[in-house]
């Protein structure tokens, strides 16, 4: 075998490694039916067996011959009756024709006569006849990659326009989606002519993003262009091309629109072997060579690109028969016969060549070639493309579609391009491109510049976040457009209908490329657009009038302690005095002899009286004495106890009037989200169609469920449409009206209006960020960009600018005593002074323990001493002690010594037992 074989890698090896046992005829003749007008599949013919012969692939001695029939693509009749000259030529093998009508019958008479019938047309039929095969893969196969690709791009919803029937079989799978849910799918067909605009803008006015387009390859630029003029080529606009030959369309126009256009192929240039088949066709050498095409005709050819689909694998199909007739070769001595249609023979070799075919593998233009039992295309692999714009340069770029992925039946689609990859083209394609930007105002992220009518574009406006977009646009390079929004609002969305408004309304309804302001990220906003990252953190929280410094009160000596203080102050006073009473009568210390110079005092006295233990507490209290004190221990232990707590009280108490005297009081009615949410006194409200009014709306806490009710049912409204009319308001209404704002833009409002404030901590913790049109292909790139702006402190210096520097900023003294509420001395309640009630409280317990000890042991003496059951003795000194009843107590006497007259106050009657003086 001659070493040129080379060219065509797939028969090297199967050159290499057989020896030809047999010799194959000199001249092998292979029909070719075509339909008339389809110059390209012929020439592509011709071509492919051109090259064997002149490559002598199939040896020095054989040549392939051809004979090409044309016939009308619906006349069966005359397709019959060629088919039949073929045979009667002795034909190996009959290729096409193309038409769908014509070739059933050309099959049906192969079958009869066993000559192998090579297709490479679309076919969607599910069976075939015995001696035919299809290089042209299964229409199921192929909708299976369309049905891939759109679950790989994680579609939701799509809109199907097709040109005809056999696009919706080509689509098949998209139409039998396996669950309802996973996306909605439209369809529409192309009308006739080719004017599609009025089909293209009802797509648009449903927002539908995703279209999968099947018409024919010349058509597609059309359809294409035609959706660019009425705007369905931009960004927000994702295609699938179903033609495998999307390389033959022209795509340039639509490089700047920005859309996602996807196809698949079955060709792929940049292998070796196609590129060696497209130089040796581009150099016209081996067409040249061709005698049976003028020269004319070559040329217009070489101008137009070639390398169709359909000629690459009717090359194909050339090169699949060479092989298999030359595995034949080595099996079997090959020859050709003459056959006629009406007879009963058949040809001998037909059934070995085509189960040869069936079984050989190669690697043609179109990829793998294998096919099943039935004579369909198995494991083949399309290339998914995308058409992008790529830098070539730093200024020039360069459109064109490169292979992303691939797909086969086996693995599905999978993506071969990198996050660097497809981040690289989405950042090329958004230089020099200008984006609408829609923005509501709201000082001082967009402002109106002062003398703004006298300017245009971009420059009347100025804040924070025009700086923001101006240092994203210059990393990103590219242009936007400021267009303020209708209303001024930022985006909520109707209970009732679901339908959006504001800035959100303009991504949805795609009028606007990306919404910026202070626009908060929350859950419903997020379910309906894209968000970049944050780029601001704040919560939202209450403006409302500073607090007024009122005159201090008559009575404000009492303020030092709350009022609960006070009570527990004044329980604890008369407590203590009652325990004190209780107690000196229990201990049989604090019973004296009431005249010391008497020895032997008939009766002893208790000095602490119920009375003398209120003046005893009180003068402790008062820091003042008493002139009797305590002499038992568990009394002294109440006394001491009750000293102690005084001492911390009154301590406490001095320094808060301290305070209370020396700062002015400031006094606001509400302090907190709860107050507000208590009194009706004070009307609130917020920013109508915001998220602050959406977040009181949806939350499911009592206090701001409560808020919402009472601010729906307010009249008149509550909601104010703007930022500033709240601040106006809270300023008019003069602590009638609280603004529930967020904390980022209070911050800037108290630093410019010194009468208001902010009321209370956050309620909740959010943040703003730049919203795109769900499925935006910039979203990751512009976040980056901000998060690259966070790193080098551009936002935080931003920030200072137009909150602390810019315009009216530094008005206001925000010292600690003029601020409000922050500096006021606040009244002690219970947390600050409940541990010295706690001590009082254990002090009290351990004195009455002490008591009955005293007590006890008093008794038990008694009982030792007089011989008296110690019961007996517990409940006559237990009933003295509780009739709490007189101060003085006769002095128990010995038996010897007790009167027994009638008078007598200490008998036994009287006093039981007798009683001792306890101190002697
Ligand atoms: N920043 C808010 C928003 O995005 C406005 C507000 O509700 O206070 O809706």
């Amino acid at each position: 075998m001659s070493s040129t074989a080379c060219i065509l890698c797939g028969f090297v090896t199967f050159l290499v490694n057989t020896q030809p046992v047999h010799l194959l005829p000199e001249i092998i003749t292979i029909g070719g039916l075509f339909d008339k007008g389809d110059i390209k599949q012929e020439v592509a013919f011709r071509y492919a067996v051109d090259r064997v012969n002149h490559e002598k692939i199939l040896g020095t001695r054989t040549k392939l011959r051809t004979i090409i029939e044309k016939i009308p693509p619906f006349d069966s009749f005359l397709a019959s009756k060629r088919v039949c000259n073929l045979v009667r030529s002795g034909v190996a093998a009959i290729f096409g024709p193309q038409s769908g009508q014509t070739s059933s019958h050309v099959q049906s008479i192969c079958d009869a006569l066993e000559i192998p019938h090579i297709e490479t047309r679309w076919d969607y039929r599910l069976r075939r006849d015995d001696y035919s095969v299809n290089l042209y893969p299964h229409p199921s196969s192929l909708s299976k990659a369309y049905l891939d690709l759109v679950r790989l791009f994680q579609w939701k919803s799509f809109c199907i326009l097709y040109e005809d029937n056999e696009g919706l079989v080509r689509l098949q799978e998209l139409l039998k989606t396996p669950s309802p849910n996973e996306f909605r799918v439209s369809i529409r067909q192309l009308p006739r002519g080719d004017d599609y605009r009025s089909l293209l803008s009802e797509v648009k006015a449903t927002l539908e993003q995703n279209i999968i387009l099947d018409c024919k390859t010349e058509k597609v630029a059309d359809v294409l262009r035609q959706a660019q003029q009425i705007g369905m080529m931009s960004s927000f606009h994702n295609y699938i091309i179903s033609s495998l030959d999307l390389h033959l369309v022209n795509l340039d126009d639509f490089k700047y629109g920005g859309s996602n256009i996807t196809a698949v192929r079955l060709i792929d240039p940049e292998r070796e072997e196609v590129r060696d088949v497209m130089l040796d066709w581009e150099s016209g050498r081996a067409l040249h060579a061709h005698k049976h095409l003028d020269k004319d005709l070559i040329n217009k050819l070489r101008n137009i690109s070639f390398w169709t689909t359909e000629t690459a694998l009717m090359y194909d199909a050339v090169k699949l028969f060479v092989m298999a007739i030359q595995a034949l070769d080595n099996s079997t001595d090959v020859q050709m016969t003459s056959l006629v249609c009406e007879g009963e023979d058949a040809w001998v070799h037909g059934n070995s060549l085509i189960n040869y075919m069936k079984l050989v593998k190669l690697n043609g233009l179109t990829g793998n070639i294998e096919f099943d039992a039935l004579g369909f295309r198995t494991d083949f692999c399309l290339d998914i493309i995308e058409l992008g714009m790529y830098n070539l340069t730093k200024n020039a770029h360069v459109v064109q579609s490169i292979q992303v992925g691939t797909w086969s039946k086996k693995t599905g689609a999978n993506y071969t391009r990198t996050y660097q990859d497809t981040y690289r083209k989405i950042v090329d394609g958004l230089q020099n491109k200008t984006l609408v930007v829609s923005f509501a105002f709201n000082d001082p992220y967009i402002m109106k510049k002062a003398g703004w009518e006298d300017l245009q574009g971009n420059d009347r406006f100025e804040g924070f976040c025009v700086d923001l977009l101006t240092e994203i646009a210059s990393i990103l390079k590219f242009n936007y457009s400021l267009v303020p929004v209708p209303q001024n609002l930022y985006g909520s969305r109707d209970r009732v209908t679901g339908e959006w408004n504001g800035m959100i309304k303009e991504l949805l309804e795609q009028r606007a490329d990306m919404a910026i302001t202070d626009l908060t990220i929350n859950f419903e906003r997020e379910q309906a657009v894209d968000f970049t990252m944050p780029f601001m953190n704040l919560g939202i929280s209450i403006l409302y009038k500073k607090p007024q410094k009122t005159a201090p009160s008559l009575f404000s000596f009492l303020s030092p302690l709350s009022l609960e203080v006070w009570m527990y102050m004044i329980t604890a006073y008369v407590g203590v005095a009652f325990l004190l009473y209780i107690l000196a009568r229990f201990t049989p210390y604090e019973w004296q002899n009431p005249h010391p110079c008497n020895p032997e005092p008939d009766t002893l006295e208790n000095q602490f009286t119920l009375l003398n233990c209120l003046w005893f507490a009180i003068g402790s209290l008062m820091q003042q004495g008493c002139d009797f004190l305590p002499q038992a221990v568990s009394t002294r232990m109440v006394a001491g106890m009750w000293w102690f707590f005084t001492l911390i009280m009154i301590s406490s108490y001095t320094a808060n009037l301290a305070a209370f005297l020396t700062v002015e009081r400031m006094e606001s009615p509400i302090e907190s989200a709860e107050d507000l949410a208590k009194q009706t006194r004070i009307k609130y409200g917020s920013l109508a169609s915001g998220s602050t009014t959406a977040f009181f709306r949806d939350s499911n806490l009592d206090t701001y469920k409560r808020m919402w009710a009472f601010m729906e049912s307010t009249t008149p409204s509550v909601f104010v449409s703007s930022n500033a009319n709240g601040v106006k308001k809270v300023q008019e209404e003069n602590g009638h009206y609280a603004y529930l704002m967020e904390s980022t833009s209070i911050e800037y409002v108290v630093e410019r209006h010194c009468d208001l404030t902010q009321i209370g901590g956050l309620l909740d913790t959010k943040s703003y960020g730049i919203a795109l049109p769900p499925g935006s292909p910039y979203t990751s790139a512009i976040s980056s960009a901000i998060l690259s702006l966070q790193e080098t402190s551009t936002i935080q210096l931003l920030k200072r600018k137009w909150w602390k520097e810019r315009k009216g900023a530094g008005k206001c003294n925000t010292s600690k005593d003029e601020s409000g509420s922050s500096s006021m001395a606040s009244e002690l309640n219970l947390n600050n002074v409940g541990g010295v009630f706690v001590v009082l409280l254990s002090g009290m317990g351990l004195a009455l323990v002490v008591a009955i000890g005293e007590f006890a042991l008093e008794c038990w003496d008694i009982s030792k001493e007089d011989e008296v059951p110690l019961a007996a003795v517990l409940s006559k000194e237990l009933k003295f002690v509780f009739k709490c009843k007189g101060s003085s107590k006769p002095v128990r006497k010995k038996d010897s010594e007790i009167d027994t007259g009638d008078n007598n106050l200490y008998s036994t009657e009287t006093y039981g037992y007798g009683a001792k003086n306890p101190l002697t």
